[in-house]
Parts: structure tokens; C-alpha cells; sequence
């Protein structure tokens, strides 16, 4: 589960983190109060979607030439005309895709007076099975080509879980950072704070990009990303308040409702598959032969019948499917299952698209029986590759 910068910035707060004062509106009403309240006289206007890139970002109503999704003001006139602007427009970034997202929401937070743009983040590095910084000293809105062209300048520092954050992983971070004097200091006691409020919090990613230097020599946390491992959220009920369903995909949020492992993805082809594993070949070969997955997913292990109609009937809503692939192998999962939950929701749906079906596995013989017999316009596969080709086929035809 993701949440927005100005509810991440308030979570870090409650931490203790240094962050600029800020409020966040949802109508254009509000804005000039909000700007008010702030102390003045920069500005800045920020879009709350749950993507990133908005600073470079353009809003698809309003032209290549206008501003992007985060705006400085000079006043509060400022303010107000670029709340006027900004709201309820759809923003398009590199992380959004090309259809966008609406921006619903805006925060005005007062604006800084930067010397230099840092990344940090947390997160857990599955290499060395540690919560580990990844900090650069090239922070701000180009870190994803740093990485590409400049790896080097991008500094991993892993925490002991026992030990937490000690004197030396500090020592390392400020090097890396390129921090002295105050910035030192602050960072002496923001860099525990972070690791204290990531794994209190359960998060499974926490980027702060930038961290700012500004020019009184103090830090500041300039933009806050946080993602909380969904796994733990039972645990955090607070977190899950901040939860803003229009932010998700609807499919992925009915998915989550049967506890699917369901990823809505770009492509036409939609995939039924058990075992995360093969779900990821399945896309792969799908790929291979010049088509897109529509999404992943994978219904585990013992799935119910009930389970799989659910997932059955989320691929066949989304309109940008125009054919289904399911591919399952039955191991503690049975072939049965699966096709009396494709036959109930074809039953109740109906089924606009070709369909191809690999079965495999544990109680075979009877799922494709079932299949058979029930009447559906199925095509039949031996194997990964020949159900991969005939799907791609069939909808190419089509
Ligand atoms: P995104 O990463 O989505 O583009 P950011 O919050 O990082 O959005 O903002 C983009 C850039 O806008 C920052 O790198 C910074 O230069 C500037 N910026 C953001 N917030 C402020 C602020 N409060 N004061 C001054 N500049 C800001
Ligand atoms: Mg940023």
C-alpha cells in the first residue's frame, strides 16, 4: 500500500523528522486560506498522486508549454492561480503511463531555500537480507539516469538489525553525502529517525528525494515516498486510514478483496496462472511471441473454486483484454478446481474473448473433462509454449 507525500511527511513528523509546514486541500476553496496559514513568501504547489516524476510531469489538458506538476509560488495570488490550474487536471509523468492520473488532491507547503538535492532511501536489500540506506549526493529529479550512467555515485550502507543504526553507519552516510557542520548534526539524528519510523512502520520503501541542504546549512525531508509492506498492515490500522482507493487500480483493489496476487499491467492478453513463478514465465513467453500481458496473477496454491471464478471474472471486466490465456500447472493446486471456476464464471459473465487453456498436473484428466464438457469455446494446449502461441494468435486474428 502506497500513501501520499503529505501523509508520509506527517508520519515522518510524528518521528521527529524535520519537514516544511504544509497543508493539503482537495478544492480550490481552500487555497487561499491554506497559503495563509503558511509562513511565506515562497510557496509550493504540489500534486498528490501516488506516482512520482510530477516535478517534470505535464498536465494533459493544458499543453506542452505549461508548468509541471509541482509549482513554485511567489504569493498567494500565485498560489491560487496555480491551484486554479492544477486541480482536477490529469497529470502525466514517467511513472504514471502515458494515460495519467487526476489530480485530486494538492499540497501547499512553504516553500525552501535549497543549497543541495540528496537522495535517501530505505529499503530492504534482499542481498544481504538487511534494511540498508541507499543514499547519493546527486539527489532530485533525474536519480533514475544517475543510476544508469553513474552508479558509483549511489552508496549502499546495510544495518545490522541487532545494532541498528550505529555511530559508524552515520559516519558513512554524512561521507557519502557530503555532509558537514549542521547538516552533520541533522543528519546524526534524522538518519535513526528514518530507520526507526521504516521498520516501526513496517515499510517496504522509504525515498526521500530529495533531502535538502538549504541554505542556512540545516536538512530537510523535501519529498517523502513510503510503502507499507501489506503483509504487516493488519498490524497498523492508522496506516491503512491513509489508504486512497481512487489512487489504485479497481481491479487490483477487488482483487485484494480475495486475497488475490493480482498486478493490473498495460498489455491485452489476461493471464490465470498458480505459483509466482510461473505467472512471470507465462508473461515472458507472451512476450516472446510479440504480445503484452494485461496483468499478473497468480491464484496460489489451493485456491477455492470461489477464488478462481473471482479472478476469472476480474480478467474478463477489463475491457482492454481481448484474450484470456490460463496456464496451470496442479501441484497442491488441482486442475479441477481451476476449470470449475473458469466454466462458473463464463456461466455467470459469459466469455467475449478467445480463451486457450494449458492444464497440467494434479487431477488433469478430470479438468479437462470438465472443460470439455461444459459447452465453453475453448481452445486446448499441450504445453507452455503451444498455449503461449495459439493465444497470441487468436488474438491477433481477432
Ligand atoms: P517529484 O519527485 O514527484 O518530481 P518533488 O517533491 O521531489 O516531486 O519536487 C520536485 C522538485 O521541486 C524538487 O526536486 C525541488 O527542487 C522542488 N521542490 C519541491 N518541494 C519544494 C519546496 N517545499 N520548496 C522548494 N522547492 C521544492
Ligand atoms: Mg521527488
Amino acid at each position: 500500500m502506497n500513501i501520499h507525500e503529505y501523509q508520509a511527511k506527517q508520519v515522518l513528523k510524528g518521528f521527529g523528522a524535520p519537514v516544511a509546514e504544509g497543508v493539503a486541500i482537495l478544492s480550490a476553496d481552500e487555497a487561499e486560506k491554506a497559503a495563509k496559514s503558511l509562513p511565506g513568501p515562497l510557496y509550493v504547489v504540489k500534486s498528490q498522486i501516488h506516482a512520482g516524476g510530477r516535478g517534470k510531469g505535464k498536465f494533459k489538458e493544458l499543453g506542452a508549454d505549461a508548468k509541471g506538476g509541482v509549482r513554485l509560488a511567489k504569493s498567494i495570488e500565485d498560489v491560487v492561480a496555480n491551484v486554479g490550474e492544477m486541480l482536477g487536471n490529469t497529470l502525466v509523468t514517467k511513472q504514471t503511463g502515458p494515460g495519467g492520473k487526476q489530480v485530486n488532491r494538492l499540497y501547499i507547503e512553504d516553500g525552501a531555500d535549497i543549497d543541495r538535492e540528496l537522495y535517501l532511501s530505505i529499503l530492504v536489500d534482499r542481498t544481504v537480507g538487511q534494511v540498508a540506506f541507499v543514499v547519493s549526493t546527486e539527489g532530485g529529479m533525474d536519480i533514475e539516469a544517475v543510476a544508469e550512467e553513474t552508479p558509483d555515485k549511489i552508496i549502499t550502507v546495510a544495518i545490522d538489525p541487532e545494532a541498528g543504526v550505529t555511530a559508524a553507519d552515520i559516519a558513512k552516510l554524512n561521507a557519502a553525502l557530503e555532509l558537514s557542520g549542521e547538516a552533520a548534526t541533522d543528519g546524526e539524528t534524522l538518519f535513526p529517525i528514518l530507520y526507526k519510523a521504516f521498520v516501526e512502520k513496517d515499510m517496504s520503501l522509504l525515498e526521500v528525494n530529495p533531502l535538502i541542504v538549504m541554505t542556512n546549512g540545516r536538512l530537510r525531508v523535501l519529498d517523502a515516498k513510503v510503502s507499507f509492506d501489506t503483509n504487516a498492515l493488519y498490524r497498523h490500522p492508522d496506516m491503512v486510514e491513509l489508504r486512497d482507493e481512487t489512487e489504485e487500480d479497481e481491479k487490483e483493489i477487488e482483487a485484494s478483496k480475495h486475497d488475490l496476487a493480482y498486478v493490473a499491467l498495460d498489455g491485452n492478453i489476461g493471464c490465470m496462472v498458480n505459483g509466482a513463478g510461473l505467472a512471470m514465465a507465462t508473461m515472458d513467453i507472451i512476450k516472446l511471441y510479440g504480445a503484452e500481458p494485461a496483468n499478473f496473477l497468480d491464484v496460489g496454491g489451493g485456491a477455492s473454486k470461489e477464488k478462481v471464478t473471482a479472478a476469472f471474472k476480474i480478467i474478463t471486466a477489463d475491457p482492454a483484454v481481448k484474450g484470456i490465456l490460463v496456464n496451470i500447472f496442479g501441484g497442491i493446486m488441482r486442475c479441477d478446481v481451476i476449470a470449475e471456476g473458469v466454466v462458473a464464471a463464463v456461466k455467470e459473465v459469459g466469455l467475449k474473448v478467445p480463451l486457450v487453456v494449458r492444464l497440467e498436473g494434479t487431477n488433469v484428466e478430470l479438468g479437462k473433462k470438465i472443460i470439455n464438457e461444459s459447452g465453453l469455446n475453448v481452445i486446448a494446449a499441450d504445453d507452455l509454449d503451444d498455449a503461449a502461441r495459439k493465444i497470441v494468435e487468436a488474438v491477433k486474428e481477432g
